[in-house]
């Protein structure tokens, strides 16, 4: 006779779970997609898909139809092509010494980012006989990354540099896409179109997600967006044009009965202006949770909100739950942190950063639930 042990689930044991909505990234990959069209939309999925899974993202969106995937780093676009074998994979961090075979073999396009790489990647092709694939960065204000004026100009006076490379495309950058008003964006524009009429003819691209939404003079051949993929908003202080991808829900650990004057956490910073009670929920800065949001955050318990008090720690933040039904917070029970009461664009706001460092700071012990897409067939 054995005995039935039923050992816990995962999602029992963690102390929050995040819900990933493959569905809804490809409803926004959809809807940036008919903005775009006639230009075809790609899908930036670098930092592990803006924090959410490149894999479970890029699985999803190829079986939308995306077929061009850019991510930061080598390391990242072999980890995608592992899980996905087909599409167009382009990194963006330009041709690290070394790395060409390994470009080669995995069938990773890189984008050139000055005349170096350009040199390099022409060597790459003329050894192999083979035209391989290279999108070539151009400079238009960011100076960051990308060739700038001066080797644009040496580009155009000598295009026989190009010779054996398979030009793939032209790319740059916005630097203030997201402010509709900024002159920037116009003057990055106006750059991107005289350069590009002096080199050899190929596609461009230009437009990242706010840079879609500023007007098809911003689309020419392939749009490249991340952040509007995972729901956050492209055109900040407008209405949301995307949905939600994600919601992140904590669970409480203990509740107690604080007595007016007690103090909370760390540093004893927040000290209890009555008697009530606080929630004890398991995430914490570890988590992704910020700092910053110490005493400014605020938590959803059945949709009522309830402040955070106190610092916050490493595993743990404190909420007062005094304003709540007795009964309403109990051990166990999952409160929203980020979700339809909380949207990640107004975590970021109380924390005092961007939703995009909120989506890539996700925690790594959150447990992952992934809907929609093709989800159900395979996770991550
Ligand atoms: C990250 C990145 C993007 C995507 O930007 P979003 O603002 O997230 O849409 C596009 N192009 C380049 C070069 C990038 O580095």
């Amino acid at each position: 006779m054995t005995i039935e042990c039923a050992l816990s689930a995962p999602a029992d044991r963690a102390g929050a779970i995040l819900t990933i909505d493959l569905g809804a990234v490809v409803e926004n990959w959809r809807r940036l997609s008919a903005r775009l069209s006639p230009a075809p939309c790609a899908a930036v999925v670098k930092a592990d898909g803006y924090g959410l899974g490149a894999a479970a993202v890029g699985r999803a969106l190829f079986g939308a139809g995306c077929t061009r995937f850019f991510v930061a780093q080598l390391d990242e676009a072999l980890a995608l092509r592992a899980a996905l074998p087909d599409p167009q994979i382009l990194c963006l961090g330009g041709l690290p010494a070394r790395t060409d075979s390994t470009f080669v073999h995995h069938r990773i396009t890189p984008v050139l980012n000055h005349l170096g790489e350009v040199d390099a990647w022409a060597a790459v092709c003329r050894e192999r006989n083979t035209a391989l694939p290279a999108a070539i960065h151009i400079d238009t204000g960011m100076n960051r990354l990308g060739l700038s004026p001066a080797e644009v100009d040496e580009l155009s006076a000598d295009p026989t540099r190009l010779t054996g490379i398979g030009l793939d495309l032209w790319m740059s950058h916005l630097a203030c896409a997201d402010e509709a008003e900024s002159p920037v964006s116009g003057e990055q524009l106006a750059r991107m179109t005289a350069a590009v009429a002096r080199l050899p003819k190929a596609p461009v691209s230009f437009a990242n997600s706010s840079g879609i939404f500023l007007g098809s003079a911003y689309h020419f051949d392939l749009g490249r967006p991340g952040v509007a993929l995972y729901g956050v908003n492209p055109t900040p202080g407008k209405p949301n044009p995307m949905v939600p991808t994600i919601r992140l829900d904590a669970r409480v650990l203990q509740v107690r009965s604080v007595d007016l004057g007690m103090t909370v956490g760390y540093g004893a910073a927040h000290r209890m202006p009555r008697a009530g009670r606080i929630a004890t929920l398991g995430v914490g800065y570890a988590d992704g949770y910020f700092r910053s949001l110490g005493a400014r955050g605020h938590v959803f318990v059945d949709g009522v909100p309830a402040p955070v008090v106190g610092r916050i720690s490493m595993d743990l933040i404190t909420v007062d739950v005094s304003g709540l039904a007795d009964g309403a917070v109990v051990p166990g029970k999952l409160v929203e942190l980020i979700g339809p009461n909380r949207p990640v664009d107004t975590v970021a706001e109380e924390a005092g950063t961007i939703g995009y460092e909120i989506l890539t700071s996700l925690g790594r012990r959150y447990h992952r639930d992934y809907t929609g897409g093709d989800a159900g067939k395979k996770a991550v």
